[in-house]
């Protein structure tokens, strides 16, 4: 049976709002998006033919500044996976702490079946279609799963167009010629590295040749594993929607496998790697499995196999409510994904931050950062899930809530 994410959503919201004795008000605002919106786009094929395909914005909530949040291209994009998605960004803001709400877009489509010049008229009628909705002190958009750079800038062109102004901030994930920041592109994944380092430390363990399975080898997955063997450990399997790439001595060389999938788009066939099925990846006998790839890859179906004894969620919603308690009962730390998937967001506000005070800020000044905004969500996360005996999912819910509730 398919899940809803907005159902694990809501059940998400209602366990926390419990624990937190919630305000009717406050929790009757955060169990609908304020706004929804669908629009049609009709794009013009290289054939000559039409087609037309849906596109979403869902600014959940604004207690706490401007909608923000990504637009992602797929074929499963609904409007239930977009509610759930707007959501886990007001959350996620709030956690890290960044003056904004939480938006979340998308369109259903598959962008690679789309020639180039298809997918840049599908956009610019996405951002004329979103323009009444979108602005940098309204709603920021900025990429998630087959968005990118190249996307922002052709939102942030056609916006301008019509605005008859410069707006860098209406888009951030921007390319760096284009007004976008130092260190957006390895933002998540570094992100979801400090935040496992945090939590380690708390946990008075350490990860020097701890092993790493990391399901989904897109921005996020990609450099996750490159920021988790600086950390010491040993990362032995990544993972696409095909298969699943294994080393048992350890990859090394996490460029040269990107290298490898770009040149013949398949993990299959690296040097010295074996190749098992995609779903391999999740029960790897492994001590950290990193779901970085799309909603509900740990469920009911495979959690009891599932050999990890940490979870760091850098995809939004990888785990089932089911799931999600069975680990808990197991004793398995899952970092929820609310707050190890914040970097990017984080690094995000520090662009429309020097954007909007036209400021250009250095790689390091950004990591550090960074680094600083991480560590302090895990750590009020931790304290959070200490004070409350509840896992860090709750914790960090619990940490949100009470930020919205406080403004
Ligand atoms: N799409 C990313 C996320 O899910 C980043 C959103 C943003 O930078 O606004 O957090």
């Amino acid at each position: 049976m398919a899940i809803d994410p907005w159902e694990t959503a809501q059940g998400q919201l209602e366990l926390a709002s419990k624990r937190l004795s919630l305000d009717a008000f406050l929790h009757a605002r955060l169990s609908q998006p304020d706004r929804i919106v669908e629009v049609s786009l009709p794009v013009t094929m290289d054939d000559g033919s039409v087609r037309v395909f849906s596109g979403f914005r869902v600014q959940h909530n604004n207690i706490r500044g401007p909608y923000k949040g990504g637009l992602r291209y797929h074929p499963d994009v609904d409007m239930s996976e977009v509610k759930a998605l707007s959501f886990w960004m007001t959350m996620k803001n709030a956690l890290i702490d960044v003056p904004f709400g939480g938006g979340k877009g998308g369109v259903a489509v598959d962008p690679k079946k789309l020639s180039a010049s298809e997918l840049e008229r599908l956009t610019r009628e996405f951002a004329r279609k979103l323009y009444p909705v979108i602005g940098p002190t309204t709603d920021v958009p900025a990429p998630d799963v087959n968005t990118n750079g190249q996307i922002m800038m052709w939102i942030r062109d056609e916006y301008e167009k019509i605005a008859g102004k410069q707006s860098p901030a209406v888009v951030t994930g921007k390319s760096l010629d284009n007004g976008g920041s130092e260190g957006r592109t390895e933002a998540t994944g570094l992100g979801g590295s400090f935040a496992l380092e945090a939590l380690m430390q708390l946990k008075g363990e350490s990860l020097k040749g701890k092993t790493v399975a990391i399901q989904g080898f897109g921005n996020v997955g990609s450099y996750f594993a490159e920021y988790a063997i600086e950390l010491g450990c040993k990362v032995v399997a990544v993972s696409d929607s095909k298969g699943t790439l294994y080393m048992n001595q350890g990859i090394k060389d996490i460029k040269a496998i990107e290298k490898h999938k770009k040149a013949t788009r398949s993990l299959e066939g690296f040097p010295g790697a074996e190749y098992l099925d995609p779903s391999a990846v999740m029960l790897l006998d492994v001590d950290i499995l990193v779901p970085a790839a799309l909603e509900n890859s740990i469920t009911i179906d495979n959690v009891n196999d599932i050999r990890a004894t940490t979870i760091v969620e850098m995809a939004n919603g990888p785990t089932t409510p089911e799931a999600d308690a069975i680990l808990n009962e197991k004793g398995i730390m899952v970092i929820p994904d609310i707050l190890a998937n914040s970097g990017g967001v984080a690094v995000s506000y520090f662009e429309w931050f020097q954007n909007m005070n036209d400021e250009n800020w250095g790689k390091d000044d950004v990591f550090s950062k960074l680094k600083a905004k991480m560590t302090a969500a895990a750590e009020a996360t931790f304290a959070s899930a200490v004070k409350n005996s509840c896992s860090l999912r709750e914790a960090a819910y619990m940490v949100s809530i009470s930020r919205l509730a406080d403004k």
